[in-house]
């Protein structure tokens, strides 16, 4: 692999939305807006999670005290 093949394509990110992106951290909770269950990251890692309650994705919440959306 080059590496200047991978510097074109994605300008819009920089690493550190990658790894927020990418990174699921303990204590990161998921709810449902349909039936109100939540979903609490027990065990870090890498990857995405893509958790679907009642038929629609689960909606992310920050455990940080900053909510980005209501
Ligand atoms: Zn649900």
């Amino acid at each position: 692999m080059k590496n200047d093949e991978m510097e074109e394509g994605q300008p819009a990110w920089d690493l550190n939305e990658w790894e927020d992106a990418l990174t699921l951290r303990v204590g990161t909770t998921y709810v449902c807006r349909v039936c109100g269950n939540v979903v609490m990251v027990s065990k870090g890692g890498v990857g995405v999670l893509d958790l679907v309650c009642c038929g629609k994705p689960m909606e992310q919440t920050r455990a940080r005290g900053r909510e980005e959306r209501r």
